[in-house]
Protein backbone atom coordinates (compact mmCIF):
# COMPACT_ATOMS: atom_id res chain seq x y z
CA UNK A 1 0.00 0.00 0.00
CA UNK A 2 3.29 2.35 0.20
CA UNK A 3 2.32 3.83 3.41
CA UNK A 4 4.85 6.08 4.74
CA UNK A 5 5.29 7.92 8.20
CA UNK A 6 5.69 11.67 9.03
CA UNK A 7 9.42 11.62 7.53
CA UNK A 8 7.95 9.97 4.16
CA UNK A 9 9.53 6.97 4.94
CA UNK A 10 7.83 3.10 4.63
CA UNK A 11 6.82 1.86 6.96
CA UNK A 12 7.67 -1.54 8.27
CA UNK A 13 5.73 -4.19 10.58
CA UNK A 14 6.57 -6.58 12.55
CA UNK A 15 4.22 -9.09 14.08
CA UNK A 16 4.31 -7.37 17.54
CA UNK A 17 3.33 -3.96 16.02
CA UNK A 18 0.10 -5.60 15.10
CA UNK A 19 -0.44 -6.64 19.20
CA UNK A 20 -0.58 -2.76 19.54
CA UNK A 21 -2.58 -2.00 17.30
CA UNK A 22 -5.46 -4.62 18.39
CA UNK A 23 -4.47 -2.91 22.34
CA UNK A 24 -5.00 0.28 21.29
CA UNK A 25 -7.83 0.16 18.86
CA UNK A 26 -10.00 -2.23 21.64
CA UNK A 27 -8.83 0.21 24.28
CA UNK A 28 -10.06 3.27 22.16
CA UNK A 29 -13.21 1.56 21.39
CA UNK A 30 -14.29 1.18 24.99
CA UNK A 31 -12.74 -2.32 26.04
CA UNK A 32 -11.24 -1.95 29.66
CA UNK A 33 -7.56 -1.63 29.58
CA UNK A 34 -7.05 -4.76 32.16
CA UNK A 35 -9.48 -6.93 29.83
CA UNK A 36 -6.97 -6.15 27.31
CA UNK A 37 -4.04 -7.17 29.11
CA UNK A 38 -6.07 -10.46 29.77
CA UNK A 39 -6.53 -10.91 26.07
CA UNK A 40 -2.67 -10.07 25.07
CA UNK A 41 -1.50 -12.89 28.68
CA UNK A 42 0.12 -9.65 30.51
CA UNK A 43 0.31 -10.51 34.09
CA UNK A 44 1.01 -6.87 34.90
CA UNK A 45 -1.56 -4.28 33.28
CA UNK A 46 1.63 -1.33 32.99
CA UNK A 47 2.53 -3.56 29.81
CA UNK A 48 -0.41 -3.33 28.35
CA UNK A 49 -0.78 0.14 29.34
CA UNK A 50 3.17 0.57 27.36
CA UNK A 51 1.80 -1.03 24.26
CA UNK A 52 -1.39 1.47 24.13
CA UNK A 53 -1.31 4.92 22.00
CA UNK A 54 -3.58 7.72 23.27
CA UNK A 55 -4.21 10.30 20.60
CA UNK A 56 -5.49 13.74 22.01
CA UNK A 57 -8.76 13.47 20.01
CA UNK A 58 -9.77 9.92 21.19
CA UNK A 59 -8.72 11.48 24.54
CA UNK A 60 -10.90 14.18 24.04
CA UNK A 61 -13.90 12.14 22.49
CA UNK A 62 -13.63 9.56 25.29
CA UNK A 63 -14.03 11.90 27.75
CA UNK A 64 -16.95 13.34 26.17
CA UNK A 65 -18.14 10.01 25.84
CA UNK A 66 -18.19 9.08 29.58
CA UNK A 67 -19.59 12.95 30.49
CA UNK A 68 -22.86 12.54 27.74
CA UNK A 69 -23.44 8.98 29.59
CA UNK A 70 -23.47 10.94 32.88
CA UNK A 71 -25.37 13.39 32.73
CA UNK A 72 -27.52 10.79 30.58
CA UNK A 73 -28.38 9.32 33.98
CA UNK A 74 -28.92 12.09 35.97
CA UNK A 75 -31.67 14.27 35.97
CA UNK A 76 -32.17 17.00 33.56
CA UNK A 77 -33.06 19.27 36.40
CA UNK A 78 -29.40 19.26 37.88
CA UNK A 79 -27.93 21.01 34.20
CA UNK A 80 -29.21 24.18 34.29
CA UNK A 81 -27.53 27.72 35.22
CA UNK A 82 -27.77 28.51 38.93
CA UNK A 83 -29.88 32.01 40.20
CA UNK A 84 -28.32 35.12 41.51
CA UNK A 85 -29.61 33.69 44.81
CA UNK A 86 -28.11 29.85 44.74
CA UNK A 87 -24.52 31.82 43.57
CA UNK A 88 -24.60 34.14 46.40
CA UNK A 89 -25.19 31.52 48.81
CA UNK A 90 -22.60 29.32 47.12
CA UNK A 91 -19.61 32.02 46.57
CA UNK A 92 -19.23 32.63 50.46
CA UNK A 93 -18.77 28.84 50.98
CA UNK A 94 -15.81 29.23 49.87
CA UNK A 95 -14.44 32.05 51.41
CA UNK A 96 -15.02 30.53 54.69
CA UNK A 97 -12.54 27.43 53.75
CA UNK A 98 -9.79 29.14 53.70
CA UNK A 99 -7.92 28.72 57.09
CA UNK A 100 -4.34 29.91 58.69
CA UNK A 101 -2.75 27.21 57.07
CA UNK A 102 -4.43 26.37 53.89
CA UNK A 103 -7.82 25.60 52.91
CA UNK A 104 -10.73 23.13 54.48
CA UNK A 105 -11.64 20.57 52.14
CA UNK A 106 -15.21 19.66 53.75
CA UNK A 107 -18.08 19.26 51.30
CA UNK A 108 -19.89 22.14 49.99
CA UNK A 109 -22.80 22.91 52.55
CA UNK A 110 -21.55 21.00 55.60
CA UNK A 111 -20.63 22.35 58.78
CA UNK A 112 -16.95 21.46 60.51
CA UNK A 113 -17.15 17.95 62.30
CA UNK A 114 -14.01 18.34 63.95
CA UNK A 115 -14.49 21.62 66.40
CA UNK A 116 -12.52 23.22 64.14
CA UNK A 117 -9.18 21.50 65.51
CA UNK A 118 -7.41 22.28 61.65
CA UNK A 119 -3.84 21.73 62.80
CA UNK A 120 -5.46 17.80 63.40
CA UNK A 121 -8.19 17.88 60.98
CA UNK A 122 -7.32 15.19 58.07
CA UNK A 123 -9.84 17.79 56.17
CA UNK A 124 -7.08 20.66 56.14
CA UNK A 125 -5.54 20.95 52.65
CA UNK A 126 -1.93 22.77 53.49
CA UNK A 127 -0.08 25.72 51.71
CA UNK A 128 2.94 25.80 50.98
CA UNK A 129 3.00 29.29 51.62
CA UNK A 130 1.88 28.43 54.82
CA UNK A 131 4.68 26.37 56.47
CA UNK A 132 7.30 29.15 58.27
CA UNK A 133 3.34 29.65 60.15
CA UNK A 134 3.80 25.75 61.10
CA UNK A 135 7.18 25.74 62.10
CA UNK A 136 6.38 28.36 64.51
CA UNK A 137 2.89 26.36 65.61
CA UNK A 138 5.66 23.48 65.85
CA UNK A 139 7.96 25.20 68.10
CA UNK A 140 5.02 26.75 69.98
CA UNK A 141 3.34 23.90 71.36
CA UNK A 142 6.98 22.11 72.03
CA UNK A 143 7.14 25.28 74.61
CA UNK A 144 3.60 24.98 75.99
CA UNK A 145 3.93 21.37 76.74
CA UNK A 146 7.50 22.24 78.94
CA UNK A 147 6.02 24.73 80.28
CA UNK A 148 2.62 22.55 81.15
CA UNK A 149 5.04 19.89 82.58
CA UNK A 150 6.42 22.76 84.76
CA UNK A 151 3.54 23.83 86.10
CA UNK A 152 2.19 20.63 86.82
CA UNK A 153 -0.56 20.93 84.32
CA UNK A 154 -0.87 17.81 83.09
CA UNK A 155 -4.28 17.97 81.70
CA UNK A 156 -2.47 19.76 79.32
CA UNK A 157 -0.22 17.60 78.48
CA UNK A 158 -1.95 15.15 76.27
CA UNK A 159 -4.05 17.47 74.59
CA UNK A 160 -0.73 19.07 73.34
CA UNK A 161 1.06 16.51 72.42
CA UNK A 162 -1.32 15.13 70.11
CA UNK A 163 -1.80 18.65 68.59
CA UNK A 164 2.05 18.82 68.48
CA UNK A 165 1.88 15.30 66.42
CA UNK A 166 -0.31 16.12 64.46
CA UNK A 167 1.39 19.56 63.30
CA UNK A 168 5.14 17.53 63.15
CA UNK A 169 3.58 14.95 60.73
CA UNK A 170 1.31 17.82 58.56
CA UNK A 171 5.12 19.52 58.52
CA UNK A 172 6.71 16.15 57.01
CA UNK A 173 3.86 15.72 54.43
CA UNK A 174 3.97 19.62 53.54
CA UNK A 175 8.07 19.11 53.08
CA UNK A 176 7.59 15.92 50.62
CA UNK A 177 4.83 17.25 48.93
CA UNK A 178 7.22 20.31 48.34
CA UNK A 179 10.22 18.06 47.27
CA UNK A 180 7.83 16.69 44.55
CA UNK A 181 6.57 19.87 43.54
CA UNK A 182 3.81 21.08 42.00
CA UNK A 183 1.74 20.76 45.08
CA UNK A 184 1.96 16.82 45.63
CA UNK A 185 0.81 15.59 42.00
CA UNK A 186 -2.45 17.21 42.50
CA UNK A 187 -4.19 19.25 40.22
CA UNK A 188 -5.24 22.29 41.71
CA UNK A 189 -8.35 23.66 40.33
CA UNK A 190 -8.43 26.46 43.16
CA UNK A 191 -11.45 28.35 43.92
CA UNK A 192 -14.41 29.54 41.67
CA UNK A 193 -14.19 32.96 39.83
CA UNK A 194 -17.80 34.13 39.11
CA UNK A 195 -18.56 35.70 35.91
CA UNK A 196 -19.89 39.53 35.20
CA UNK A 197 -22.97 39.81 36.38
CA UNK A 198 -22.69 37.40 39.62
CA UNK A 199 -22.07 38.93 43.47
CA UNK A 200 -18.69 38.78 44.60
CA UNK A 201 -18.72 37.28 48.23
CA UNK A 202 -17.92 40.92 49.87
CA UNK A 203 -21.07 41.98 47.98
CA UNK A 204 -22.96 39.86 49.00
S1 LIG B 1 -11.31 21.26 61.66
FE1 LIG B 1 -11.19 20.30 59.64
S2 LIG B 1 -13.30 20.39 58.85
FE2 LIG B 1 -13.14 21.85 60.55
S3 LIG B 1 -12.61 23.82 59.59
FE3 LIG B 1 -10.67 22.84 60.22
S4 LIG B 1 -10.02 21.72 58.40
FE4 LIG B 1 -12.18 22.18 58.11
Amino acid sequence: MNLTDAAGQPLRYTAHDFRRIFASDAVGSGLPVHIVGRLLDHRNINTTQAYMAIFDEQLVRSYRAFLDNRRSQRPEAEYREPTEEEWREFQPHFQLRKLELGECGRPYGTPCKHKHACIRCPSLRLDTRARPRLVEIVANLRDRIEEAKLNGWLGEVAGLKASLNAASSKLVSLDRMMERGTGGGRVLLGIPVLGPGHATAEEA
